[in-house]
């Protein structure tokens, strides 16, 4: 059978295992099944004794004998015991089936994931083998599990069944499959072929050549990846113009002569980096990289400035309103000795400011707005847009910035700066980004004190009060955030109403003023809060995790963290990082439950004991996987990867991108005959990864 075959016509599955190998595992023909590997494997010839096995234990296998069998409520309970213990074993279906296999004294080979019951566990449904079956498949057999559902189990689609379909659809179509990486790749690499990688990729003949499998099956998916995302990088720097920006420019240095600080070397060098690219003559498509308070601002100023000192205008995009005056302000006092116009357009600017901006946009005479999405209506238009800075940049639509990318009137798209503080670990970067140019400041200015941050159980709550009340005694302002539940508004605002209930009282309406932001106000709403603590008028801001990612508020040095174990480190870190922007003592506490888990408690130590927000990230992706990162939940990971880790393959990911580089430059375009299948392979796409910069 071709291995394009529709699943349905594989002997064994039929329309009906088909629909939910579609729907369930998103199989739709053979070659599908064959990539769709088990995610373990278990030693059929290895039990663990029932005495090992508690209500936490993972998927296990042991050998048993059958001491008794009972219906109770039309349901079948079996007891078996193996001499350390025993173990209650409950079917529902094919109840009067598997009475007549499962008789009184009988030995079985059992597999499944025990339940916690009643205090103790049981097995719903185990898998059950015959004795003899493992001993003939032998020591050391490995048999793959895939990955299940429910529907699939309620179909039958077992694990044991699910062998088999996998057995057959190799059988029948494995001589057809095509090798994807030319020869030459498996031979430098020391690869093994497609064929006997899937083959033993789902049934291994020792662990040996499943080790081999899964290296090749792993270093293939990220190959083809890293390959795909550096051509697109590659057709973009040689292939389309950018404007060429030579000098540097009097307002850079006008600029840069006044600042009241020296840039520090991570700085310089971005800066360095940027300016490159700016003359190079291709369009700039860089992503900058910096912690909480490293100083990003300031190097997009510079940038923005090295575009105006060319002749041409710069925008600088933030997501939020807020955000956007909070660069407006800061810019505004850096830009006094260039004599540069700067001006700032938001949804609220009045109709009669926004007819003198648009005027001074096409006329030329405005060199750098600063805005939100407003910025990207239709009825703006620039005389010469040269640079776009993006801020924050997963907040923006990918349809906001293709609207923007269409105000180039200069014959070349303009240059592109985004700007994320973000960190993201290295793995997860070379993904996401791939074909942008990243620059990182990985140095924070000189001077910044330490945040002080603490975890203390919900015990401690009076103390929390009164370190509150002692702190907005000095002057000082206090952030306390909640945590915002994805699946449900209602509880998410539940939460913080509770909260807010019990503030009031802990902290009197006569004496306090606490503003609340929370996603279910209008857009209005919520400035005026921000806007309240902001300006100093509110001492406490409760909020929803959706408090601005960039807010400054130097004033404040207290962050509270409510129910701080259901945040990922990334968020924390985030979170924290809205505090210690002032030169008081600052402070975040991570308030939990009396009871959580070793993991969570893990994972608020690492909070406690480092600032260092690329750590964290490395550390988050490791405990939580890649898709949960913040900043990538929105976005997601551009493709789904099917064997390779980014958090775990680091090692293979490293060498297959600079592999898949020298691959490359010896053939930009993959024309050569030696790389028609590696062509081939990234023709079908699935290694596309869109490119906001050019979507049009
Ligand atoms: P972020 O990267 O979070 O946007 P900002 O650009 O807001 O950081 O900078 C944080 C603070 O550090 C600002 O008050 C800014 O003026 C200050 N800052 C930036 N660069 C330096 C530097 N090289 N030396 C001292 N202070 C700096
Ligand atoms: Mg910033």
């Amino acid at each position: 059978m071709r291995p394009d075959t529709d699943i349905q016509y594989l002997p064994g599955v039929g329309p009906k295992r088909a629909q939910l190998l579609r729907s369930e595992l998103q199989v739709n023909t053979l070659a599908d099944l064959l990539r769709t590997y088990p995610f373990r494997y278990v030693d059929r010839s290895s039990f663990t004794p029932i005495a090992q096995i508690n209500s936490d234990s993972a998927f296990v296998q042991f050998k048993a004998t059958v001491a008794s069998v009972e219906v109770k409520n039309k349901r079948l309970s079996v007891l078996v015991g193996d001499g350390t213990g025993s173990v209650e074993l409950v079917f529902f279906k094919g109840v009067r089936w598997i009475q007549e296999k499962l008789r009184f004294g009988t030995t079985w080979i059992f597999f499944g994931k025990p339940q916690a019951w009643n205090g103790r566990f049981n097995f719903v449904h185990p898998e059950v083998d015959s004795v003899e079956k493992a001993v003939s498949e032998g020591a050391g057999n490995l048999t793959g599990v895939y990955n299940s559902t429910e529907k699939l189990k309620n179909a039958g689609i077992t694990g044991k069944v699910m062998n088999k379909i996998v057995h057959t659809c190799l059988e029948s179509c494995i001589g057809e499959i095509q090798e994807t990486l030319p020869e030459y790749v498996l031979r430098e690499k020391g690869l093994v072929d497609i064929k006997t990688a899937l083959r033993d990729i789902h049934f291994p003949r020792d662990t040996r050549s499943l080790d081999k499998a899964t290296y090749r099956l792993k270093f293939e998916e990220l190959f083809l990846l890293q390959t795909s995302l550096l051509k697109q990088k590659y057709i973009r720097s040689h292939g389309s113009a950018g404007i060429v920006m030579p000098k540097v420019g009097e307002a850079f240095n006008a600029c840069y002569n006044a600042l009241p600080f020296p840039l520090t070397g991570a700085q310089k060098r971005v800066i360095t980096e940027i300016r490159n690219d700016m003359k190079s003559g291709h369009q700039m498509n860089r992503l900058l990289q910096g912690d909480v308070g490293s100083g990003k601002t300031i190097v997009a100023l510079l940038t923005a400035l090295i575009a105006v000192g060319n002749g041409f205008q710069s925008c600088i995009m933030a997501p939020t309103e807020v955000l956007a005056r909070q660069h407006f302000r800061n810019i505004s006092k850096y830009l006094a000795p260039t004599g540069v116009k700067a001006a700032i357009l938001t949804g609220s600017s009045k109709t009669a400011e926004r007819r003198e901006i648009h005027k001074g946009l096409e006329d030329g005479s405005i060199g750098v707005i600063v805005g939100t999405h407003a910025l990207i209506e239709d009825n703006v238009t620039f005389k010469n847009l040269g640079l776009a800075i993006v801020d924050e940049q997963h907040r923006f639509g990918v349809d906001q910035r293709s609207k923007l990318w269409h105000k180039a009137t200069c014959g070349a798209p303009p240059h592109v700066l985004v700007m994320t503080a973000t960190p993201i670990p290295r793995t997860l970067a070379m993904t996401l980004y791939g074909d942008l140019d990243v620059s990182v400041i990985d140095e924070l200015p000189p001077g910044r004190k330490p945040i002080k941050t603490m975890h203390a159980y919900e015990d401690k709550r009076y103390g929390l009060n009164n370190f509150m009340r002692g702190q907005i005694a000095l002057g000082r302002q206090v952030f306390v955030v909640y945590p915002l539940i994805f699946e449900s508004e209602k509880m998410d605002y539940k939460n913080l109403e509770q909260g807010y209930e019990q503030m009031v009282h802990d902290f009197p309406m006569s004496d306090y003023k606490i503003a609340i932001v929370h996603g279910k106000q209008s857009p209005e709403e919520k400035d005026y809060n921000m806007n309240a603590f902001v300006n100093g008028t509110a001492n406490i801001l409760m909020a929803t995790s959706v408090i601005e990612v960039g807010v400054d508020v130097p004033n404040a040095s207290v962050m509270v963290i409510e129910s701080a174990e259901r945040f990922g480190l990334s968020q924390l870190h985030q979170l924290r990082g809205r505090v210690g922007r002032g030169s008081q003592d600052s402070y975040c506490i991570l308030m939990t439950g009396n009871k959580i888990s070793k993991e969570s408690k893990h994972r608020l130590d690492m909070m406690c004991a480092t600032e260092n927000g690329f750590e964290l990230a490395e550390e988050d992706m490791k405990m939580r996987g890649p898709g949960d990162i913040e900043g990538t939940q929105q976005s997601g990971l551009p493709v789904n990867l099917s064997i390779a880790s980014l958090a775990k393959d680091g090692i293979i990911l490293n060498d297959a991108r600079s592999y898949a580089a020298s691959v490359l430059e010896r053939d930009p375009d993959l024309s050569s005959p030696a790389n028609a299948s590696l062509a081939a392979e990234l023709r079908k796409g699935k290694y596309d990864i869109k490119d906001y910069s050019k979507i049009s």
